[in-house]
C-alpha cells in the first residue's frame, strides 16, 4: 500500500521568486506535481489557460465556491484565487506530493484543514531586492506594484507561522530549489508519514 501524497504549500511575497523556483524544483524533482489554481485576474502575456491558471469569471468562481469545488480561496489585490479540490485529491490520492503556490491566507486555511501539510515561506534577501525583482519582471502596472509591495511586509511578518522559511538569494535559484527538495525529502521520512510501512511490518 502507498501512502497519500503530501500538500507542499509555498508562499512568499509577489516577486520573491516562487514561480521561478518552483519551475526549477520540478526539473530536479519531477515526481512532484504542481496545482493549477483558478483565478479571476487577467492572463499576463504568455500565460496559457489551464497551464499557469484556469482564468475564469467572478460568477464562475463564486459558483465553484458555492458547489464546494474549491479547497481554499482568497481575494488578493482585487481578484479571487483558489485551489480546485478535485485535482488536488486525485493527485495526492495517487501518492504524489502536490505543490500549492498560494498566498498567506490560503496557506493558513490549508494548515487548519490539513495540519500535516508542509508549509514553506520563500522570502527575498531584502525588501529593496523584492522591489527590483518585481519591477524587473515588468508584468505589472505601477499601481499594482505599489499594492503588492505594501502587502509584502504583512506577508513576511507571518513567516514564523510556517514550518520552514527559505531565502531566495540573488542568483541562487538552483540552491533555493535544492533546499526545498531537501525539505520535501526529509518530510517524506517523518515517522508519522511512515506508519503504513511500520504497520504492515508488524502485521506480518
Ligand atoms: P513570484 O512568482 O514570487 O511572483 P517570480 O518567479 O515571477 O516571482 O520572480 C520575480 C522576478 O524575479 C522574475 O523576473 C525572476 O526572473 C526574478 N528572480 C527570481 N528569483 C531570482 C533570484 N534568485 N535572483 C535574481 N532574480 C530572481
Ligand atoms: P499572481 O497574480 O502573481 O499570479 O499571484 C498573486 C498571489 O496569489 C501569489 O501570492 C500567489 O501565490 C497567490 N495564489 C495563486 N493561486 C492561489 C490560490 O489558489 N489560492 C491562494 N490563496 N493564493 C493563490
Amino acid at each position: 500500500m502507498k501512502s497519500k501524497g503530501s500538500l507542499v504549500v509555498i508562499s512568499g511575497p509577489s516577486g520573491s521568486g516562487k514561480g521561478t523556483v518552483v519551475k526549477k524544483l520540478r526539473e530536479i524533482m519531477p515526481d512532484v506535481a504542481l496545482s493549477v489554481s483558478a483565478t479571476t485576474r487577467a492572463p499576463r502575456e504568455g500565460e496559457i489557460d489551464g497551464r499557469e491558471y484556469y482564468f475564469i469569471t467572478r460568477d464562475d468562481f463564486e459558483d465553484m465556491v458555492a458547489q464546494g469545488e474549491i479547497l481554499e480561496f482568497t481575494s488578493y489585490c482585487g481578484n479571487y484565487y483558489g485551489t480546485p479540490k478535485k485535482e488536488a485529491e486525485r493527485i495526492t490520492g495517487e501518492g504524489r506530493d502536490l505543490i500549492l503556490e498560494i498566498e498567506v491566507d490560503g496557506a493558513s486555511q490549508i494548515k487548519r484543514l490539513m495540519p500535516d501539510a508542509i508549509t514553506i515561506m520563500l522570502i527575498p534577501p531584502s525588501l529593496s531586492e523584492l522591489e527590483s525583482r518585481l519591477r524587473g519582471r515588468g508584468t505589472e502596472t505601477e499601481q499594482v506594484i505599489t499594492n503588492r509591495l505594501a502587502r509584502a511586509r504583512d506577508e513576511i511578518k507571518l513567516a514564523e507561522s510556517y514550518d520552514y522559511v527559505v531565502v531566495n538569494e540573488n542568483d541562487g535559484i538552483e540552491k533555493c530549489a535544492e533546499n526545498i527538495r531537501d525539505i520535501i525529502r526529509a518530510e517524506r521520512n517523518k515517522s508519522a508519514r511512515m506508519t503504513y510501512i511500520t504497520d504492515t511490518f508488524l502485521d506480518n
